[in-house]
């Protein structure tokens, strides 16, 4: 049988899902982006390739292959976990520079920042990036050029879109489901998984929503979308969520405590559950999938 490697056999019938891991460390998140400033980031505990080992033996028991979207800084400083993520047989994605958000840089600046991200993250895993995923979902309407450059730039496809409204991030018009943002350009973009609710849309991909809620809300998410409406879910985690045992931040604002450091103790075996009662597999093979349906609408269209 041809495609992914998926470490164990897809039930007939089943939808293949995305996982991922957006590859930052705790002080790089968004929520704390107020108190610690990147100049201080050098400074900082880091223990990304620690939680990235936790990550990869939870992946390693549950047979399933995901994909790593990874800053370029991290990279730059930890090529040895580089090389094992891609020895494992999971893919090697960017997550940019340093997590600058994409409508915060302009177009000149995101084009500089891919580019760097990438050569690192090609150099030091020795496997070809094509895949992207904005920090903190921010290609929305305010950046129509961030899906040109990508394609540009040769990317196969992006998942950075939230196509929801939230206070830090959202784009309500976009698609659910993958599209192809650009004319004329093979680049898909997959934005995070969304479920629709008493006529509320939320993004259910991950992220606060995983880890906050108790787990039978995410299991019905993608199943949900899955059996309801046939489609890959697009799941997405950070190495700091399953590390309780990182430095507090006393500093930050309460909300942005609260969303950080809830629930890490349940995060590896809430995990384990749901690695276990969906089959998942990387972001490029959900991609190849839903390329094959654009391209079968385009046809019957
Ligand atoms: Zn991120």
């Amino acid at each position: 049988m041809s495609g992914p490697d998926l470490g164990h056999p897809l039930p007939s019938g089943a939808v293949l899902n995305g996982m991922s891991v957006d590859v930052e460390d705790w002080f790089q998140v968004g929520a704390f982006e107020h108190v610690i400033a990147r100049g201080e980031w050098d400074g900082l505990d880091r223990r990304v390739e620690a939680n990235c080992d936790r990550v990869l033996a939870l992946f390693d028991e549950a047979g399933v292959k995901a994909t790593f979207f990874t800053l370029g800084w991290v990279a730059k400083r930890h090529g040895a976990m580089m090389r094992r993520i891609a020895a494992q047989g999971h893919e090697i994605a960017s997550h940019g520079w340093d997590h600058k958000r994409v409508f915060a840089m302009g177009e000149a600046a995101f084009a500089e920042d891919i580019a760097r991200a990438r050569a690192v993250l090609e150099d030091t895993s020795g496997s070809a990036v094509t895949g992207y995923r904005a920090p903190s979902f921010s290609i929305d309407a305010r950046t129509p050029w961030a899906h040109e450059v990508l394609a540009r730039h040769g990317y196969a496809y992006s998942s950075s879109v939230a196509p929801i409204v939230h206070d830090h991030y959202g784009w309500r018009e976009a698609p659910r489901f993958a599209f192809r943002p650009v004319a004329g350009s093979p680049l898909v973009e997959v934005p995070v998984t969304t479920v629709e609710l008493a006529g509320r849309r939320m993004a259910a991909g991950g992220g606060g929503f995983f880890r906050l809620l108790p787990y039978a809300v995410s299991h019905w998410a993608v199943d949900r979308v899955n059996r309801r409406e046939g489609r890959p879910a697009a799941f997405y985690f950070h190495p700091w969520e399953v590390d309780p045992g990182q430095p507090r931040r006393t500093d930050a604002p309460l909300r942005s405590r609260f969303r950080h450091y809830t629930n890490l103790s349940a995060m590896a075996g809430k995990l384990q559950r749901l690695l276990g009662a969906f089959a998942w597999g990387r972001m490029d093979a959900v991609v190849a999938a839903e390329a094959a349906r654009l391209d079968a609408e385009q046809v019957t269209a």
